[in-house]
C-alpha cells in the first residue's frame, strides 16, 4: 500500500526524508461539564466516550477515529481528567498546552448558557498565541432562542462562535463542515518521518532531569519557559547534533513547557508519553537515582514496551549517589527492571556531564538491534539446533514441533513460528532467551509469535 511505497522510496535514497502520512488530529479542550464528551460522542456517532460528571475521573481512551463526509481524522480528548473546582485552571491549561502541541486544530468548547468564565479567558490567551487553527464551539445551544448566548462569545476574540448542541445534535453538521475546512489533509504533527534523523523520546516522571539532559546535550544552558501565556509554541521537536550526526528529539516542547499540576498530572504525563512514543524510534527513560524507583517510573517503561520502541535506560543524578543508596538502587533494579535487563544502561549526571558521551553509543546500539533482520535460512538453522538441544516436552504423548520460522518484521524484531501445536509459554521463553543470547538484541523488545498448523 501507500506506506510501503514511501518506505521503498526511502530505502532507495538514504539521504532523503520522506513522510508517512497520518490522519489530521483535532483536539477537544474545555472546562469540565461544558459537554466535551457529549460532543466527542456525537462526532464519532457512538456512545463510546463515557459522559462523566464526577470530578477526578479519568476516562481511559483519549484517541478516537472520526469520519465526516468521507474524510477521516483523529480526535484527541485532552479533557480525560476532570478535576475538582480547585484544579480546573491548571487542568484546562494543561489540556490547551497539549492540544496546541499535539493537534493540527483545536476545538475549544464553551458552555454558552454559562458564558465565558475566567478559566475560559485564561485558555483563550494561550490559544491566541498559537498559529494553529482554533474553533470556538458554543455548546448547549439547544434551540434558536439560545443563539444569542452563542453570539455573546464573540467577545472571546477567537472569531465566530459555532453554536451547537452536542446532546441534541443541533449545529454539529455545520461545525464539522467548518472543521474540515481548517484541518489539513495530512497531519503536520502526527506524520512519521522516514529516512531523516533518528527520532528519540526523552521520557521520565517530573524532575528526573529530562530538561537538564536536553540542555546538556544541546551544549548550552537554555531558559526553560515555565510561563504559559503569550509564548508561541509551534516547534514541538528539536534537532540536536550529537556524536557527529543529527538526532530528532521528539516532543521537547512537552519537556520545556510544562504545567505545574497538583492533580491529574499522571493523566497528562501519559498522554504526552504516548504521543512522544508514537513519533519516536527509541526512548530514553530517565530515572532519578537519588530516589527509590517508583510505580510511575515502571509505568513509563511499560508504555515503551507496549509501543515496541527501542529502549535505553538512563540513571541520572549519579553525582548524588552514596554507597548505601547505590546498593539499594542495584537491588531495586534487579527486582523491578529485570524484564528489561536487555536495555543498554547509562549512569549519568546531567549536572556534571558524567558519562554523557555514552548516550549516543547506547542509542545507536538500541536502534541497530531494533532494525535487525535475521535471514530466514539462518533463523531456521538456529531453530533446528535449539530444538535438537532442548526439545519441547511431551504433552499427552504428543510433542508440538516447530516446522518453520521466519522474521515477519523488524522495528522491533518480530518472529513467527509455524508449529504443530501450542508451545508452552516456558518453551517460548526459552526460545526468546536463546535468540537474545545469540543475536544480542540489546535495547530492543522482541516478539515471538506462533501459528499452529494442524
Ligand atoms: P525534568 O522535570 O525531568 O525536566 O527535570 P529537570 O531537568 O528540570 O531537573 C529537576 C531538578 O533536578 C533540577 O533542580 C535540576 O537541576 C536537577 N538535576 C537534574 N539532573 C541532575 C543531576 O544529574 N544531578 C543533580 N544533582 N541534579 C540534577
Amino acid at each position: 500500500d501507500e506506506d510501503l511505497e514511501v518506505l521503498d522510496a526511502a530505502s532507495e535514497d538514504p539521504d532523503a526524508i520522506y513522510y508517512l502520512p497520518a490522519l489530521p488530529v483535532l483536539a477537544i479542550v474545555g472546562r469540565p461539564n461544558v459537554g466535551k464528551s457529549a460532543l466527542v460522542n456525537r462526532i464519532i456517532g457512538r456512545r463510546e466516550a463515557v459522559v462523566e460528571d464526577t470530578p477526578g475521573v479519568t476516562r481511559d481512551r483519549v484517541n478516537y477515529k472520526a469520519e465526516w463526509t468521507n474524510r477521516h481524522f483523529t480526535i484527541v480528548d485532552t479533557g480525560g481528567w476532570e478535576p475538582d473546582a480547585k484544579g480546573i485552571d491548571a487542568s484546562v491549561a494543561a489540556q490547551a498546552e497539549i492540544a496546541i502541541d499535539l493537534a493540527d486544530a483545536v476545538l475549544f468548547v464553551v458552555d454558552a448558557t454559562v458564558g465565558p468564565t475566567s478559566t475560559d479567558e485564561h485558555v483563550v490567551r494561550m490559544l491566541r498565541a498559537t498559529k494553529k487553527p482554533v474553533i470556538l464551539v458554543a455548546n448547549k445551544v439547544d434551540d434558536i432562542h439560545q443563539e444569542s448566548d452563542a453570539a455573546a462569545l464573540w467577545s472571546l476574540g477567537l472569531g465566530q462562535p459555532w453554536p451547537a448542541s452536542a446532546v441534541h445534535g443541533r449545529g454539529v453538521a455545520d461545525l464539522l463542515d467548518h472543521v474540515l475546512t481548517v484541518l489539513p489533509e495530512i497531519s503536520t504533527v502526527a506524520k512519521e518521518e522516514v529516512g531523516g534523523p533518528r527520532r528519540v523520546a526523552i521520557l521520565g516522571r517530573p524532575n528526573v532531569g529530562k530538561s537538564s539532559l536536553l540542555n546538556k546535550t544541546a551544549g548550552e544552558e537554555r531558559v526553560v519557559v515555565n510561563e504559559l501565556a503569550g509564548t508561541t509554541r509551534d516547534p514541538v521537536d528539536e534537532q540536536i547534533e550529537l556524536g557527529g550526526k543529527f538526532w530528532r528529539f521528539v516532543d521537547t516542547a512537552g519537556i520545556r513547557r510544562r504545567v505545574a499540576l497538583a492533580q491529574g498530572a499522571d493523566f497528562y504525563a501519559t498522554l504526552r508519553t504516548s504521543a512522544a512514543l508514537e513519533k519516536a524510534e527509541v526512548a530514553v527513560v530517565i530515572f532519578d537515582v537519588s530516589q527509590a524507583l517508583s510505580v510511575q517510573d515502571l509505568k513509563i517503561v511499560d508504555l515503551v514496551l507496549e509501543s515496541g520502541r527501542a529502549l535505553v535506560l538512563a540513571f541520572n543524578k549519579w553525582d548524588l549517589l552514596d554507597d548505601e543508596r547505590r546498593d539499594l538502587l542495584e537491588r531495586e533494579i534487579d527486582k523491578d527492571l529485570s524484564h528489561v535487563a536487555w536495555a543498554p544502561r547509562v549512569n549519568i549526571s546531567a549536572k556534571t556531564g558524567r558519562h554523557m558521551e555514552k548516550l549516543v553509543p547506547a542509542l545507536e546500539l538500541a536502534l541497530e538491534s531494533w532494525d535487525t533482520r535475521v535471514p530466514t535460512g539462518k533463523f531456521n538453522a538456529l531453530l533446528a539446533e535449539l530444538t535438537q538441544e532442548h526439545p519441547h516436552p511431551l504433552r499427552g504423548g504428543k510433542q508440538p514441533r516447530i516446522l518453520f520460522g521466519t522474521q515477519a518484521s523488524s522495528r522491533p524484531p518480530t518472529f513467527v513460528l509455524f508449529t504443530t501445536g501450542f508451545l508452552d509459554p516456558q518453551y517460548r521463553r526459552f526460545i526468546t532467551r536463546r535468540l537474545r543470547e545469540i543475536f544480542g538484541f540489546e535495547g530492543t523488545p522482541i516478539q515471538v509469535n506462533m501459528r499452529v498448523r494442524e
